[in-house]
């Protein structure tokens, strides 16, 4: 190009201008789709240049020099990268997915070289090897550990001409994986049930309520509708008494991504199942599945089997007995027909009714979003002696988005909190724990800015949002992960809060 665009100014991208924002967080409000691929081409090129700096080091390795050199390195790509994927995820638009594809892409193009770097791996190897002589403390042996494994899981230590289709398998699974996501969203996005007075028949008002305040959402006031996220699903599927609709809404919701139209995923699937068994076989395993657990506290699939195989017997056997009983109930009101999975959920909340005398719609309306926030925070303050206080002066990426300053037990600033609890067509289904900035104090403590994302319906104008139990469940779930990151005290951001074993992560999400 021979007029550089505005955007990749350094001193008008304000992805890359320094953040002047309470707390140095994202200046959501200034930043734009365009700014993005400027900014990762920056981010790339200064991350690819200071690892040439670590390899190339002509002092021999040590410790700082390489191990700590890599913690230190991308520090642009470490900033700009959470926020373009808390905005995919979260809050997207068409000019977003389009970037995410390429953006994967070069991500991709950007690592894989890193990754593969095999006079870096032999300084990191070498270091390995000789870890038990090296008086480091037990922070920086376990750093230097799962450096090592993450180089070698990647392929670091095989063949040129194996690294090489390394390279072409990671690249395409990276594409593979974005059209995924965007296939899963274009689904939910698109589709959705009005509800005409006749098709209400045994939603509570909180339901009605919700699914009016998505019609709004979508530009259909006065209008409700059922749309694909689980906080509209489940309620729907659990206390319509409309047949025809359940069935309706269940085909509708375990069909995303499987409807033969442009957003289907099957050929990607077996594509992805394929380059995975292709790369682990690379890597000298049997299987993805060994590969994939043997970094894990489970280690081999004979193990997650034995764990599951130990579950299934006695749960069939329940959910056999469950089914029965349903059936009896379809029979006794004069149903004539067989229990189908879109009955499923409707009936259990009638056996519940009859077992336990539990109604989740009757105690929705105790649970509101307000109260259970306040309760989860209230957890974390009894355990943990943090406290939150809601700040209304921090950039956010949707308006939705509240913000909570914590503090530790000694009245010090810990972390930064961002809820975004309500469902919209820009958010990918699901709740998750993210992070935009990691605790680390390698070079100064750095407070972390975690968040928490769900999908609960929104209240209608001036009416509080109601969650169901299994939606006050999540939200304590989330902010599990969230203490998780928030209370981080590790040195090396590599090592920072949720960085742990996949079958470790859910730990706290249950405490
Ligand atoms: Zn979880």
């Amino acid at each position: 190009m021979s007029e550089p665009r505005q955007t990749t100014d350094s001193e008008t991208n304000p992805l890359l201008k320094a953040w002047v924002t309470p707390f140095a967080t994202p200046p959501f409000d200034e930043i734009k789709p365009d700014h993005f691929l400027p900014a990762f081409e920056q981010a790339f090129a200064d991350h690819s240049a200071e690892i040439a700096a670590i390899a190339n080091d002509p002092a021999a390795a040590d410790f700082a020099n390489t191990i700590t050199a890599l913690e230190r390195s991308g520090k642009l790509l470490n900033r700009i990268a959470p926020v373009f994927y808390d905005l995919v995820s979260a809050h997207s638009n068409p000019a977003i997915l389009e970037i995410d594809k390429e953006v994967s892409l070069r991500m991709a193009r950007h690592w894989n070289p890193i990754m593969m770097n095999a006079v870096l791996f032999g300084r990191i190897a070498q270091l390995h090897e000789n870890r038990a002589n090296l008086a480091l403390d037990p922070e920086q042996l376990r750093l230097l550990e799962r450096t090592y494994t993450r180089f070698h899981r990647a392929g670091a230590g095989l063949a040129e001409e194996a690294k090489m289709r390394m390279a072409e398998i990671n690249e395409r699974l990276a594409q593979l994986g974005t059209g995924f996501s965007h296939h899963l969203l274009g689904d939910e996005q698109e589709w959705f049930m009005e509800l005409g007075e006749a098709d209400r028949q045994g939603l509570p008002e909180s339901f009605v309520a919700a699914a009016k305040a998505a019609a709004e959402e979508r530009g259909m006031a006065g209008k409700a509708i059922v749309t694909l996220s689980r906080s509209s699903v489940e309620p729907f599927l659990k206390s319509s008494a409309r047949r025809d609709l359940r069935e309706k809404v269940y085909k509708a919701f375990t069909a995303r991504g499987d409807n033969g139209n442009s957003n289907d995923n099957n050929t990607t699937i077996v594509e992805i199942l394929k380059l995975r068994e292709e790369s682990a076989n690379l890597l000298g395993y049997p299987t993805f599945a060994a590969y994939r657990l043997e970094d894990s506290m489970a280690k081999t699939p004979e193990a997650v089997r034995s764990l599951l195989e130990r579950v299934w017997k006695p749960a069939r056997a329940r959910a056999l007995a469950d089914r029965d009983d349903m059936q009896a109930l379809i029979t006794a009101e004069g149903g004539n027909f067989k229990l189908a999975s879109w009955d499923w959920r409707f009936y259990a909340e009638k056996l519940r009714l009859q077992r336990a005398n539990f109604d989740d719609a009757a105690i929705k309306p105790y649970l509101t979003l307000d109260n259970m926030i306040a309760a989860a925070f209230d957890c974390a303050t009894r355990l943990f002696g943090i406290t939150f206080v809601e700040r209304k002066d921090v950039p956010v990426w949707h308006p939705d988005v509240r913000v909570w300053e914590v503090k530790g037990k000694d009245g010090r600033h810990k972390a930064l909190f961002y809820g975004d609890y309500f469902a919209r067509p820009s958010k990918r289904s699901g709740a998750w724990m993210g992070s935009l900035r990691d605790q680390q104090k390698l070079d100064g403590e750095i407070a972390p800015l975690v968040m928490n994302v769900c999908n609960f319906s929104k209240g209608a104008e001036g009416e509080p949002s109601l969650l169901s139990p299994d939606d006050a469940r999540t939200l304590f779930h989330e902010l599990g992960h969230g203490l998780h990151g928030m209370l981080s005290n590790v040195t090396y951001p590599s090592l920072s809060g949720t960085s742990v074993f996949t079958d470790f992560v859910e730990l706290p999400s249950q405490l």
